[in-house]
């Protein structure tokens, strides 16, 4: 098979031969990241935050990132400052000091937050939706559609939490995230479903074919079924969806600048994967239009703390929060 005409994690079979590579690229991803943090000879920007805390600004690229402060409740905080302001500190202190306790000052607003059963799984397992926001652009993200890739879902979690928290993110937003949306699989620790279905195949894609391992029909799972219909009630402007280890950002129809754009905010690079049958982005991306992101974490993600993947990953999640498709006015 040529790996390049294969999506997602579905050629971690054919690629097990390369896994020693993945680890050992691994290494040097960590190492790359170190130098990253000291200023080694690289030329991208991305570093990994310090703290769990990512900026709530969204022009990056103008801003200073402060370190990380202690708020009285001992929760840190990270401060982003215009540059111009932050490029003579000693000079402008006493503006700086305002800036910052201005910052510090959280603005408390109410986000609506709903979180649902939107289906069960095979094995009777509720699959739970979670609303945050109520914007008219609305942005789709789902973690664990294969049972033993859920290094996601902490992601998500900490997503959630953190735009709760950062309130500003979500102007004109509707965030919706499905964290498990494979429940059986995960509690197997299994790709599959309960039934033995690859669920990421399982969508009414032009390229979908019918097996047992891809469902005998279309939407032939419930959990499959829970996500088409969260689809149709939602109407994602963009979906991104979290696998692992390909350790990239893969994209399916238009998404060529969101991918870009969270590649920038993450170590992963954009990769072109190609389409798979009835996979999500076959369905969403390709059949419907819909800008799709399958965001592959690397190999040993499911071994880092959450607090590990929010830093080095978290970021290029709220980029897509805040991306808007070039499509939509
Ligand atoms: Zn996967």
């Amino acid at each position: 098979m040529n790996s390049r005409e294969s999506a997602d994690c579905q050629i971690v079979e054919s690629r097990r031969g390369s896994a020693a590579l993945l680890a050992a690229s691994l290494s040097l991803a960590a190492v790359a990241a170190f130098l990253f943090t000291m200023g080694g000879p690289t030329t991208r920007s991305w570093r990994p935050l310090q703290k769990d805390g990512l900026s709530s600004t969204r022009n990056l690229e103008s801003t200073t990132q402060l370190k990380p402060n202690a708020d009285a409740s001992g929760n840190s905080t990270t401060l982003q400052v215009p540059m111009g302001d932050a490029t003579d500190l000693s000079a402008t202190d006493s503006k700086l000091t305002a800036h910052i306790a201005e910052k510090a000052e959280p603005v408390v607003r109410n986000v609506s937050s709903l979180k649902t059963p939107v289906g069960h799984s095979v094995e009777e397992r509720p699959i739970v939706c979670r609303r945050i926001g109520d914007g008219e652009y609305v942005v789709l993200m789902m973690a664990a559609i294969h049972g033993n890739e859920a290094a996601g879902t902490p992601l998500l979690n900490n997503l959630a939490e953190h735009v709760v928290a950062n309130s500003e993110l979500l102007d004109g937003v509707t965030l919706v995230l499905m964290p498990v949306v494979n429940p059986d699989g995960v509690e197997s620790g299994k790709r599959y479903n309960a039934r033995g279905v690859d669920l990421n195949r399982n969508f009414p894609a032009e390229n979908r074919q019918n097996s047992s391992r891809y469902g005998l029909n279309a939407l032939s799972e419930p959990e499959a079924l829970a996500i088409y219909q969260v689809i149709n009630d939602t109407l994602p402007n963009h979906i991104v969806t979290l696998h692992e280890p390909l350790q990239c950002v893969d994209y399916d129809g238009p998404a060529k600048d969101l991918a870009t754009v969270m590649s920038e905010h993450c170590p992963l690079p954009v990769e072109k994967l190609g389409s798979r049958p009835g996979s999500l982005g076959s369905y969403a991306g390709v059949t419907l239009g819909i800008p799709t992101i399958t965001f592959e974490l690397p190999p040993n993600a499911a071994t880092q703390s959450p607090g590990f993947l929010w830093r080095f990953y978290g970021e290029a999640l709220v980029q897509a929060v805040l991306h808007r498709h070039s499509a939509i006015k």
